[in-house]
């Protein structure tokens, strides 16, 4: 089973991590699929942010880290894969969530969304807390993996 996880993981926190464990124990190889989202003004690149995430996973020979541009479903069908994961955090996630898998499966009716609940501990991180407690220079080093942590230090001159 292919899966592919898509986000914009500007930056990759360790909710994003611990759903990516979850979802790898199932599928033989998971493609995490970095992508823009127009709708958010981003904080690294596009190359930085697949850069960090691949440095996270260097170990993991059945995780695949690449950017991708244009409609999720012409990149999952470039890679052969059939499962979407999405991660679903509070009641908040899930309008725009179901919307989306909704969207894709409009597009292309062989695709199947698989949503999954991280641990508790992460059900209220995001990218955007990281992104705001990092920038008034608090302390993020539970909040993300090693690679992000240092890059964020670097971007905010924190030492
Ligand atoms: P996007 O811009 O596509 O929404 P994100 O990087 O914000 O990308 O999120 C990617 C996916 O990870 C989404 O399905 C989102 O709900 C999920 N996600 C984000 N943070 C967490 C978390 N702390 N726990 C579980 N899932 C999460």
């Amino acid at each position: 089973m292919l899966g592919v996880y898509p986000g914009s993981f500007d930056p990759f926190t360790l909710g994003h991590k611990d759903i990516v464990e979850r979802a790898a124990k199932f599928c033989d190889k998971l493609f995490i699929a970095v992508s823009e989202n127009i709708n958010k003004k981003h904080l690294f690149t596009l190359d930085e942010r697949v850069e960090m995430i691949r440095e996270v996973f260097s170990g993991n020979s059945n995780i695949v880290v690449e950017s991708f541009s244009g409609l999720l479903v012409d990149y999952m069908q470039s890679r052969n894969a059939q499962y979407i994961i999405r991660g679903l955090r509070a009641v908040s996630d899930f309008e725009y969530e179901f919307q989306m898998a909704f969207a894709n499966r409009n597009i292309n009716n062989s695709v199947e969304t698989i949503f999954m609940v991280p641990g508790s501990q992460y059900l209220f991180l995001s990218s955007t807390i990281v992104r705001d407690i990092a920038y008034n220079k608090g302390d993020v080093s539970n909040l993300v993996p090693e690679p992000v942590y240092k890059k964020l230090m670097e971007k905010y001159n924190i030492k």
